[in-house]
């Protein structure tokens, strides 16, 4: 096709991942020429004609505030189709909605609380199964696989302890036995990752934690390019109403425009925080996909733009270490989101994991998990070493002579 013959939004989708998370669906208003997407608070839309069949009708159908979000991560994710939610977890009940009773599903074995929750919870007693393994092994992945399997469940990097799974591979494997592949890439962001391009059928966000990055706001989004399961997913989205409102969406959006500067800082952080960690006396291991250790970094950087901005990590004295480091620092906040501009701490075992406590997935008891945010890196490692040492152990007893962490901005 030469350039003359594209539409003004096959430009636009043909131009970088920064300039689309700005442009893309966010067309100055048609009324005003507003140049921020206007919050359309209303429920219903005045018809011109009782045999309705196109045009805004009704919020719960299709509102221009949400359309604005979905067309904009749709193409973040390379999708063709986007759908938005009231929250992360009404995304993945959508997804699920697919399924059949009888269907089975293999999923990650360190999975986010919440999908556990939805699977076991919700969706078991109503006849869906599921089987947790470790997806980065292929014999586990057989070993799980039944009659019934129809779809896996991928995180990569997974939460809260940051494994990574080749999606390329895991996709296609389970492509060839006929079951599709959903991606969770809510750690990632589609910054970093997207999934449909390395051959997932679905991708699903929690847009509460990167996109919206501001910790004010819940949101759910799933994109896909394949049509039968985007007709499937817009009647599910009309028919079971779990959507944002216009507010909500609008604060995605808004987030999402810069959703790449961010995560350049997130990642850049990561990695300062890390790199300090590692090696740390208090710390008996650093789970950060952009270490070389990382038993998947070398799939991270094949799938991956960068690693992230999540750390997670154990420490030596155990549990009763790791509950006074989340209790010691200051700028990491104890909370149990992740994404925001601000750092977070969190306890998997009772905090993220809990549903899984008492089960054979409870997370580690001596694990922390950080959600670095953009703040000076310096600030951050300062607050973690004063942390750490009030857990007991530093590696560093010297380190009132150097203020400032070497080598950190
Ligand atoms: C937070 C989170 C969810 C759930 O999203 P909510 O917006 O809290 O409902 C799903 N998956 C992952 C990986 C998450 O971190």
């Amino acid at each position: 096709m030469t350039r003359r013959d594209r539409s003004p939004e096959e430009e636009l989708e043909a131009l970088a991942f920064e300039t689309r998370a700005i442009h893309v669906g966010q067309e100055p208003d048609p009324a005003t020429g507003a140049v921020s997407v206007p919050i359309y608070q209303t429920s219903t839309f005045v018809v011109d004609e009782v045999d309705v069949d196109r045009g805004w009708t009704y919020s719960r159908t299709g509102n221009p505030t949400r359309a604005a979000l979905e067309r904009c991560i749709a193409s973040l994710e390379g999708a063709t189709h986007g759908f938005c939610y009231g929250s992360g977890v009404a995304a993945e009940d959508s997804v699920l909605r697919l399924l059949a009773p009888g269907d089975h599903l293999v999923v990650p074995h360190d999975l986010y609380g919440g999908t556990y929750r939805l699977l076991r919870r919700v969706w078991e007693p109503v006849g869906l199964s599921f089987t947790p393994v470790d997806l980065a092994d292929p014999s586990a992945v057989n070993a799980a696989w039944r009659e019934s399997t129809r779809m896996v469940w991928v995180e990569s990097p997974t939460n809260p302890r940051l494994d990574i799974v080749d999606i390329r591979a895991t996709a296609a494997r389970a492509k060839e036995r006929g079951a599709v592949t959903v991606v969770d890439n809510t750690l990632a962001s589609p910054y970093l990752q997207q999934p449909l391009g390395l051959g997932a059928d679905l991708v699903v966000h929690s847009t509460t934690k990167y996109l919206g990055g501001h910790s004010d706001v819940l949101g759910g989004f799933v994109g896909t390019s394949r049509d039968d399961v985007a007709e499937r997913l817009g009647l599910l989205q009309a028919a079971t109403g779990p959507v944002p409102g216009p507010v909500d969406a609008f604060l995605i959006l808004r987030g999402v425009k810069t959703l790449a500067v961010r995560m350049e800082r997130h990642c850049s952080n990561a990695a300062a925080v890390a790199a300090f960690l590692d090696g740390h006396p208090a710390v008996a291991a650093v789970h950060y996909p952009g270490l070389a250790s990382h038993p998947g970094h070398e799939v991270a950087a094949k799938q991956m733009a960068d690693f992230g901005g999540m750390v997670s990590f154990t420490l030596a004295g155990g549990e009763a270490a790791a509950r006074r480091v989340c209790a010691a620092t200051r700028l990491f906040a104890l909370g149990g989101s992740l994404g925001g501009v601000e750092s977070l701490i969190a306890y998997p075992p009772t905090m993220n994991s809990f549903p899984m406590q008492g089960t054979e997935l409870a997370a580690d008891p001596a694990l922390v998990r950080l959600s670095v945010g953009i703040e000076a890196a310096a600030d951050l490692i300062a607050d973690l070493d004063r942390a750490l040492a009030a857990s007991g152990g530093s590696r560093r007893p010297d380190r009132g002579d150097s203020p400032r962490p070497p080598g950190v901005r």
